[in-house]
Parts: C-alpha cells; sequence; structure tokens
C-alpha cells in the first residue's frame, strides 16, 4: 500500500456489463462515455493504453448454451457482442479526439484490424488506444483470459480491473457487512479461497507471468487516474 510507481504501458480491463449504466441490458452511451473519459484522463499522462471489453452486457456464451445452443456457437455469439462493444468505446474516444484501433482476434476487415502483434505494438508506441475485441478468438474461454493474454503479448507492467467495487473481498461485499478488503493478495490465495477476481485461467496466466492484477472501483470519477498514481483503494493481486 502507498507504493507508486510509474506506468508506461497498461491494460484496462472492464466486463460488458460495466457499459450498461442502469439498464439491464446493451448499451448505455453516457456511460460509455464517462469510461472513455477516465481513459483520456489516462491517455494525457503519455501512458500507453491497452483495453478488453467483455460482453456480458449483450450476450453469454453459458447462458445460451444453458438454452440449448451449442456452446461453441453461443460463444461465438460471445465474441462478437465484444467486438459491438469496442466498437461503441472507439467511438467514444475519438469524440475525444483519441486515436483508437479495434483489433480483432476474428479478422472482420471491414469492421476493424486483424489482430498482428508487431502491429498492435507500434500503435502503442504511437499512443493509439488499441481495444483487442473477440476475446482470445476460442470458445471456453473469456475476456479475462483475453485480456492476460494480450497485457502479456503487449507487455503491459499491469492489468487494471475496473469493477463495480474497490478491490477485492474475502466476501461479497454487497452481501456482508464485515466484508474485508484485501490491499494485497497472491494468485495462490485468490485461487484457492475463490475470490472471484478473475477465472481460474486467467489467474493462473497472471501468476505464471507475474503480472499483477489492479483491482479497482471504475464509479470512482477520476479512478482510473488516481488508482494509476496508487491513490485511493485498490487491490493488488500478485
Ligand atoms: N468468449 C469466448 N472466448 C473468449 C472471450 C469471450 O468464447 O476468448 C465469449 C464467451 O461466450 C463469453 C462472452 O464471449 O461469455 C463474453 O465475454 P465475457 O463473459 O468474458 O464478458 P464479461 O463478463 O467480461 O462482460
Amino acid at each position: 500500500p502507498g507504493r507508486s510507481r510509474t506506468y508506461d504501458r497498461v491494460l484496462l480491463k472492464i466486463s460488458g456489463e460495466a457499459l450498461m449504466g442502469d439498464q439491464s441490458y446493451g448499451l448505455n452511451p453516457p456511460t460509455v462515455a464517462r469510461i472513455a473519459r477516465e481513459v483520456q484522463s489516462v491517455h494525457e499522462l503519455g501512458v500507453e493504453i491497452c483495453m478488453v471489453i467483455g460482453g456480458g452486457n449483450i450476450f453469454r456464451g453459458l447462458q445460451g448454451s444453458a438454452q440449448g445452443m451449442e456452446r461453441t456457437t453461443a460463444d461465438y455469439m460471445g465474441m462478437l457482442a465484444t467486438v459491438m462493444n469496442a466498437l461503441a468505446m472507439q467511438s467514444a474516444l475519438e469524440a475525444l479526439d483519441i486515436y483508437t484501433r479495434v483489433i480483432s482476434a476474428i479478422p472482420m476487415d471491414q469492421i476493424c484490424e486483424p489482430y498482428i502483434r508487431r502491429r498492435a505494438v507500434r500503435h502503442l508506441e504511437k499512443k493509439r488506444v488499441c481495444i483487442f475485441a473477440a476475446g482470445t478468438g476460442n470458445p471456453y474461454f473469456t475476456t479475462d483470459t483475453a485480456a492476460t493474454l494480450r497485457a502479456n503479448e503487449m507487455r503491459c507492467q499491469a492489468i487494471f480491473k475496473g469493477t463495480k467495487v474497490d478491490g477485492v473481498y474475502d466476501k461479497d461485499p454487497t452481501k456482508f457487512e464485515d466484508a474485508k478488503r484485501y490491499d494485497r493478495v497472491t494468485y495462490d490465495e485468490v485461487l484457492q479461497k475463490n475470490l472471484g477476481v478473475m477465472d481460474a485461467s486467467a489467474i493462473a496466466l497472471a501468476r505464471d507471468n507475474r503480472l499483477p492484477i489492479v483491482v479497482f472501483s471504475l464509479d470512482e470519477p477520476g479512478g482510473f487516474r488516481g488508482i494509476l498514481a496508487g491513490q485511493g483503494t485498490y487491490t493488488t493481486v500478485h
């Protein structure tokens, strides 16, 4: 705690649900614009920014398969949902005059760029915000794993996971008043205690590559920039 460090390149992971605002489904443009301003305030510092956005506000593969859909088909629908969210975020960032690229794990040339690692690195060096879409491109994965994968590939110094709560708790803070927040917690503790930061494959991939995960609240205005400067409350998974 209190340890501050300067970041040159980071990855911001948000769930699709973060874009819903008060709605129960889909995209809420003012909410997307608000998150874009959070990104802008960090971009202004010269930090190179990668983003991964989930798709749960539109479609989740597991839901589809629970309703009888073939799992891989449902997962591809989920991946397509992440592309829609990425395009919405691109539009909101461009409205703030920030250059962005949507880079998809599944090529769809008319809509966005295909993922080519060296090209993505070059975009970052030119301070373009890279929004990685379509997850890993594979069914049976999540966008948390995609975020960890891309953060490793892009050599980000950390993943910043923006959530509704300001860190990792020993139990659900929305249900238990005596829930305690960790300042720092190890990957193994997260896995053993099933702390629900990210799914197990994402945590394991971060652990094996010593990639810190910083969990913070996206609901605090200026939160992202503050957290990067080591201010406010958050949990570091290390
Ligand atoms: N998905 C997938 N492979 C990936 C990433 C995502 O199949 O590499 C699918 C999966 O069906 C998932 C959906 O896309 O349910 C949306 O992603 P996720 O659930 O991670 O979104 P979030 O919960 O972060 O909004």
